[in-house]
């Protein structure tokens, strides 16, 4: 059975305690072993990372870009049997996985010419006699927490930017992935990484995660989950001292409005809420269409859910993968009934049994939801969406921008007045026009506004802004 180790100043060790790694499409195929730290080795991890920042920091920019193109080109090499592990051990389907590895792999092969392009700027002093130069230094050790909903390509673009501007990590998994983790650090190991420039940590949230935002050594945490553990992890920073960024939950709307081409905007509805099994954080959740298209777009929505595919995400038939585990399985079916008690029409969500067990369900559409129900409020993160019906495209933008959540809002319309109305008034980090509010570049910001995100955006080249600290120089000829 393949063990999964915290691996610390380029040791992998053991321990005692550890976690079976269940394939969600097969509870009968355990993928591995994790074997568990304690708080003892997340200590150990950060002063690894505190002494291998010395010499990372001074690094030249073209030493950290070789090794982080290695990285990037052994991932790309490796995506087949990359993705394989994470289809089994997170249940997105293959060709979804395959993507995602590919993913992690660019992300790499960007970083590696970001750390080449830091620059600084000279500026003429108010002062006779003086300049002034503002540079950016690396931060320090970053611990980092990552969720199970993209196992590679989340850690991927922390640890990259982190390295490329010269921190040093300690990165924590979520517990239902520990082995995308381990082979992305192996990658790393193996492309010419010093020891104790990148150290992992297995184990749970509430010790492990917990040990790292509360150490006084660790100078920054970027963290990716829930609203809930966000939030309290950013009090902890604050406490601490700490830099901190996070990414969190979304209510992500697609409004449809009347003029819209049906084909797309059903089609992008289709990816946006359903694929991925719903568990992305841009996931397309309430389907906010405008009365004289809602019924011929729910109908053509209908239809096309209730034909999805569900099953084992190594099986090519499959479009939508198993729901990760029991526990989230559980959160949608239980939003299912809050919807239907609350007076919505729930079509489709039932549990599918196929020739493996596993947390297999079949999309969920609801209908006749009102934007106040707890449907629309709370992020599910499995394959249900809803729908709410309005009058107009003024009711719509109203609708939608009224969450406490703002990480992406999508449109679907053939006016150009009115997608660029929209993309100017949406109140999220990431607008969609005609296209699913999923699914992403990787070479651009990602990141949300109001109760989604807190800090500074992630990836493409404002990743800097997170991962470097400013230096003000003074220099008199
Ligand atoms: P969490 O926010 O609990 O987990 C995210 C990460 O935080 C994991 O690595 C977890 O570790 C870690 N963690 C948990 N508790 C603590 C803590 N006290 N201190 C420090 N780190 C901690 O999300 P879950 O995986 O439990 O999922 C619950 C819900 O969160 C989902 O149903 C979904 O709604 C939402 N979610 C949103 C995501 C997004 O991208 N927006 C991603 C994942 C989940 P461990 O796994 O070991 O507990």
């Amino acid at each position: 059975m393949t063990q999964y180790r915290s691996f610390i100043n380029g040791e992998w060790l053991g321990a005692s305690d550890s976690l079976p790694n269940v394939n969600p499409s097969d509870l009968s195929d355990i993928v591995g072993e994790a074997l568990l730290a304690d708080e003892a080795r997340v200590t150990d991890a950060i002063a690894s990372a505190r002494h291998a920042f010395r010499n990372w920091s001074l690094t030249t920019p073209q030493q950290r870009a070789d090794i982080l193109d290695a990285a990037g080109a052994k991932i790309l090499a490796r995506r087949e049997e990359l993705g394989t592990l994470l289809a089994r051990e997170e249940g997105k389907r293959l060709p979804e996985a395959i993507g995602e590895v590919t993913r992690a792999g660019n992300i790499f092969k960007y970083f590696a010419g970001e750390a080449l392009r830091v620059g600084g700027e000279i500026v003429p002093s108010v002062r006779p006699g003086m300049t002034v130069e503002v540079t950016r230094e690396p931060l320090g050790v970053i611990g980092m927490i990552t969720p199970w909903n993209f196992p590679i390509a989340i850690p991927a673009w922390k640890i990259a930017p982190a390295l490329a501007f010269g921190n040093t990590v300690v990165i924590k998994p979520a517990e239902a992935v520990p082995g995308c983790a381990t082979e992305l650090v192996k990658i790393l190991a193996e492309s010419g990484l010093p020891a104790g420039v990148l150290n992992l940590v297995l184990g749970p949230g509430r010790v492990i995660g917990n040990a790292l935002v509360t150490s006084p050594d660790v100078d920054a945490i970027t963290f990716t989950g829930s609203e809930t553990t966000g939030r309290a992890i950013a009090a902890k920073c604050v406490e601490t001292g700490k830099k901190v960024q996070l990414e969190m939950g979304g209510k992500n709307p697609m409004v449809v409005v009347d003029d819209a081409d049906l084909d797309v905007a059903v089609n992008a509805a289709l990816d946006g809420a359903f694929f991925s099994t719903g568990q992305r954080c841009t996931a397309s959740s309430r389907l906010i269409v405008t009365a004289r298209i809602h019924d011929r777009f729910v109908g053509a929505l209908q239809q096309m859910a209730a034909a999805l595919v569900v099953g084992h995400a190594l099986d090519n038939a499959t479009q939508i993968g198993p729901v990760v585990d029991g526990r989230q399985l559980q959160q949608n079916l239980s939003y299912l009934k809050i919807a239907s008690e609350e007076g919505g029409q729930v079509f489709g969500g039932e549990l599918v049994e196929r020739p493996t067990k596993g947390f297999f369900m079949q999309p969920a559409l609801v209908t006749g939801t009102t934007n106040s129900m707890r449907i629309n409020r709370e992020e599910v993160f499995g394959p249900v969406a809803s729908v709410i019906k309005v009058a107009d495209y003024d009711e719509a933008l109203a609708v939608a921008n009224d969450t406490p959540y703002g990480l992406a809002s999508g449109i679907c319309t053939t006016s150009l007045k009115i997608a660029a109305h929209f993309k100017r008034r949406a109140e999220a980090g990431m607008v969609m026009v005609n296209a699913p509010t999923a699914g992403v570049d990787y070479h651009v910001p990602f990141g949300g506004r109001k109760r989604s995100s807190y800090g500074p955006r992630e990836q493409g080249a404002y990743a800097r802004e997170f991962y470097t600290i400013v230096k003000t120089a003074y220099v008199k000829a």
